[in-house]
């Protein structure tokens, strides 16, 4: 394919016209993403400072070819500030802004020079093709763990802009050029002369594909998550519990569920407030979520209720975390010298009756809250087992009662 250096100039305003009117918009479509939001605003920058060396390179104006230039690197850097923050790593705002603002700088001081246009292409073509390939790096190695559809369209991207700047680096190092044509233009020649300029369209769709679906995965996680605890919300336990439902069917290994109440939760909000109430209800959550083995499914199922579920274990084993919640829930102590928190479990396992999974799920939790309704009328700070409905305190709580052995051997807290 064979185009005039004037067709690949319209077609380069065109490219980049549309890229700034996007990416304008993507500034606020994206706000919710930091990396989308450095993303959206480095096209911005870099396509106006495409629009600048289309005109210049038109008009044959050396400092307007350094000043695109260098706001062009300074583009691509903050796209690459925004790579660093979506796989979490430092974003080195300062240095990379830094090194961006030296280099136009630098650029506009070449332009005084006898052979300032082929310094500037060598300059700006090395720190894009280095901003290239420390992109691709940082994707290639955070890629682990993160599926994305956006991705693999970025590193896409990036590897064909790689190539081009290589290409017109190893051009510029001879010296030549074509006053009025865009280096990169002369470097491809007749070769794939607007594969970068659709690589940058292609980087664009795909950096906001990236940032769409790291704000889809939020409001997911998001809508999963009880506000105050972080553990699961009532939807999602109830999600969740279908699911065990369905693989206890299927594998047939007991499933177990403890549901948890606060003693005389009420007392600490009259007493201290709603907030101090709030700040207690978080150290629970927080004792739950520490009792609980990997596997186990920890929620707030409402006010100052909890449920734990636990796949591939029994009853009696289940009593084994029941005796570590009771005994870290004690160490949390209550606000104004008012004691220390308790709670209520009413521990239940899974039995079968031919109904539906979510029956089967309703069944089990109707069985523990029962069970924890008895511990309540029986004194509060213990837990009870659905099957059984006698009382079993831990072993520390009472010296009188009857001792109850941590079944899975786990150590008490
Ligand atoms: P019991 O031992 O019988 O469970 O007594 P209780 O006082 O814990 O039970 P009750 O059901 O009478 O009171 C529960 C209290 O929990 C009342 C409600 O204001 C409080 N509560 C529910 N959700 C929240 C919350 O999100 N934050 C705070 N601070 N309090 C809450
Ligand atoms: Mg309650
Ligand atoms: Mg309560």
């Amino acid at each position: 394919m064979h185009l005039a250096p004037q067709t690949i100039l319209v077609v380069m305003m065109v490219v980049f016209s549309s890229t700034l009117v996007m990416a304008a918009g993507l500034v606020l479509a994206l706000r919710r993403s930091e990396a989308g939001r450095l993303w959206a605003s480095g096209h911005v920058i870099a396509s106006g400072a495409g629009l600048v060396v289309a005109a210049s390179a038109g008009a044959d104006s050396l400092p307007l070819i350094a000043l695109g230039a260098g706001a062009y690197v300074i583009g691509r850097l903050a796209i690459y500030r925004g790579v660093r923050v979506y796989y979490g790593l430092p974003e080195y705002a300062a240095t990379l802004r830094g090194i961006g603002l030296l280099v136009l700088a630098l650029l506009l001081l070449m332009t005084g020079l006898s052979n300032g246009r082929q310094l500037i292409s060598a300059v700006a073509y090395s720190v894009l093709a280095v901003a290239s390939l420390s992109t691709i790096v940082t994707m290639l190695r955070g890629v682990r763990g993160r599926t994305s559809i956006g991705g693999p369209l970025v590193l896409a991207s990036h590897l064909v802009l790689l190539a081009s700047q290589v290409v017109t680096l190893t051009y510029v190092a001879t010296p030549k050029g074509i006053p009025g044509v865009p280096v990169f233009v002369q470097a491809s020649g007749s070769v794939w002369p607007l594969a970068p300029l659709i690589a940058v369209l292609l980087g664009l769709f795909g950096f906001s594909l990236m940032a769409m679906e790291q704000i889809i995965a939020r409001n997911e996680s998001g809508a999963r998550l009880d506000a105050l605890t972080g553990l699961l919300n009532r939807g999602a336990l109830d999600m969740t519990a279908v699911g065990m439902v369905a693989r206890w069917q299927r594998d047939g290994e007991a499933l177990s569920c403890l549901v948890i109440d606060v003693d005389h939760f009420k007392l600490v909000n009259d007493t201290h407030g709603h907030h101090a109430g709030d700040n207690v209800l978080r150290e629970i959550a927080t004792a739950l979520d520490n009792s609980r083995r990997a596997s186990d499914i920890a929620a707030r199922y409402g006010g100052e209720e909890f449920c734990i579920l636990c796949p591939h274990t029994d009853e009696h084993q289940a009593t084994a975390l029941a005796n570590r919640i009771l005994r870290k829930v004690r160490a949390i102590e209550l606000p104004g010298n008012g004691g220390y928190a308790s709670v209520s479990i009413g521990v239940a396992q899974l039995r079968g009756a031919p109904t539906s999974r979510e029956g089967l799920w309703r069944n089990l939790f109707a069985d523990a809250d029962r069970a924890l309704y008895t511990a309540k009328q029986r004194g509060r700070d213990q837990y009870v087992l659905g099957s059984s409905m006698l009382p079993v305190v831990a072993e520390d709580a009472a010296s009188e009662a009857p001792a109850q052995a941590d079944l899975d051997c786990a150590t008490p807290a």
